[in-house]
Formats: C-alpha cells, structure tokens, sequence
C-alpha cells in the first residue's frame, strides 16, 4: 500500500496559510518527496512523518517554488540522524541547480545522489516502488511523474500440495522462479493465479495538458495535479503562463480514468480555491481541492 500526503498546495509563492505544493509518499516505511519550495519542512514537521526514512527527492522542474526548501530540508533530514544516501531525480538542469542551493548546505551526514532523467525513463523508488516520466510543457525542462507498485500473483498452497512441492521451494516459486527436486518440478504458473492490479499515482505540476498524458497516466488510483486557476476567465492566462486551470486538470483525470484527482499549486491570487470545485466537479466528479495535510492510502483490493 501507498500512504500520500499533501504538504503544501501553493504555486508561485507561499502565503501565511498555503505552504509550496509538495506531496510526500510513504511504501513500507520509507519516504519519497515529489517537489520541495521554500518552508517544505514546515508542514512535514506539522504532519510528523519524520524526517530520517527520506530515500529520494523528485524534482518535476527546477523553478523556485519547487525546489528552494532544500537546503533546509537537507539539513532537518540530517538532524534526523541519516546516514544512508539520498536519490534525487530531476529534469535536465538538476545537476547545476542542486550543486548550487548545496552551496549553502554543503557538509551532510548522507550521500545526496543526483541523477537527472529524460521522458521515457523508468526508475527505482524507496519500498519498491517504480516511477516512469514523460516530459511535460513549461518555461524550464519539466517531468510528470507516473509511480506504481506492482502486486505479486496469488499463490495456491493447495496446488503446491497437490504437486508434491517441498515446502522449502514454495518461496522460489513465490518470487516467480521455477522449482525443482528430486522426482519433479513446478513452475510459477504451476501454483500462482493471474497477474493482480497493482497501485499507481500520477505527479503532474507546472505544465500546459499535453496529448500524451491521458495514455501515460492511464488506469492511476490517484492523480495530484496542478489547477494552478480555477475561473475559467482565467484560461487564456493558463496558455500563457503554461499551466492549467481546474477543468484541464480534470479533463485529464476523465480521459486517463483515474480513481480520483488532487488539484493543487494554486495560483496566490486564487484566494478561495473551494469557489471553482465545481469546474472540475462538473468534468470529474471524484475532484479534492487540496489542502496542506490531505491524506490517503491507496491499498490493495481485497477481492482480488
Ligand atoms: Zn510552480
Ligand atoms: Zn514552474
């Protein structure tokens, strides 16, 4: 299962009541951080995740308000006792921005390992979790991000049983490799069900909707998305400055099928974000304006 957690909500700058949008992720006890403005740490100290099991930093792109807590935050990651390094993924550019604000920050307890990535790119995450990013549409290099973990097969104790499996070798045929010992074998289909749906978010900020995304996000449990506006009157505003307003966002939720839709990095002139639900509503139903503190647990079904 996944446990995410909305930190901030805010695009541009951060308001006494909005801090930056960032959204942390917690798979097996172990965190991953999309985007980190100025004052990050504030809300993470608020929530109490803790600060030490913080295995890697996704950047979507390197403007100020998504990227300048992290000095601080490195620091509060290694007041926390890390020692173990830390993955930070960002766009083209990342490498140069991170050795800059590292400036400031330069003696840590743990290894800061940089590495940018291109679209079509598929990585590792802390607690097994994959991310794959497609290249978005801003001012500077930016990537969406599409993280998913997969669900292991059902195993049928009954049929390894019946197939005369030692007990010693159900594991290997858990992990999906084959069996075999004196007087017979087995092989994964032997004893495991079909393949099970898994869990995916989608990570889309700072970028005009692009054609592709529906395809790449398809099928996630949970898309947390820019609505940088929500009136409409403000859609000619959003081409210019290459960011969506709440019915974008949620045309891209319907045509992905997504399970729901968190809109956040709200525009600092959009004082009451509530006011425009129904733009997204009325596109999406299964809409959230986020908040600072917006939880949820994307979980395996039952069922399956
Ligand atoms: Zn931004
Ligand atoms: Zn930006």
């Amino acid at each position: 299962m996944i446990d995410l957690l909305l930190l901030g909500t805010g695009g541009h700058t951060p308001l006494p009541d909005r801090w930056l949008s960032s959204l942390l992720v917690r798979c097996r006890g172990e965190l991953t951080l999309f985007d980190c403005g100025e004052g990050t740490q504030i809300p993470w100290v608020r929530f109490g995740w803790g600060f030490r099991r913080l295995g890697a930093i996704c950047l979507s792109h390197n403007h100020a308000d998504h990227v300048a807590g992290l000095p601080g935050l490195l620091h509060a990651v290694a007041n926390a006792g890390r020692t173990e390094p830390v993955d930070l993924y960002g766009p083209e550019g990342t490498t140069a921005v991170v050795a800059g604000l590292r400036v400031i920050a330069p003696k840590l307890p743990y290894e800061v390992r940089v590495r940018e990535v291109r679209g079509g790119e598929r990585f590792g995450l802390p607690g097994g979790l994959t991310a794959s990013v497609e290249p978005g549409d801003h001012w500077l290099p930016v990537l969406v991000y599409r993280v998913e973990i997969g669900r292991a097969r059902r195993f049928d104790p009954e049929r390894a049983t019946a197939l005369g499996v030692p007990l010693a070798l159900w594991q290997s045929l858990q992990r999906d490799e084959p069996a075999a010992w004196s007087g017979g074998s087995a092989t994964p289909d032997d004893v495991l069900g079909p393949p099970r749906r898994g869990l995916a978010f989608g990570f889309v900020t700072d970028t005009r909707p692009l054609p592709a995304f529906p395809a790449f996000l398809t099928g996630v449990d949970l898309l947390v998305c820019e609505g940088t506006y929500g009136d409409p009157a403000d859609a000619t505003k959003a081409v210019a400055r290459k960011h969506m307003t709440f019915a974008e966002a949620a045309t891209i939720a319907r045509d992905a099928d997504a399970g729901a839709l968190w809109l956040t990095h709200f525009s600092p002139a959009l004082s009451d974000p509530e006011a425009y639900r129904d733009q997204a509503i009325a596109i999406f139903p299964e809409t959230t304006i986020g908040v600072s503190g917006l939880t949820t647990t994307l979980a395996f079904a039952d069922d399956e």
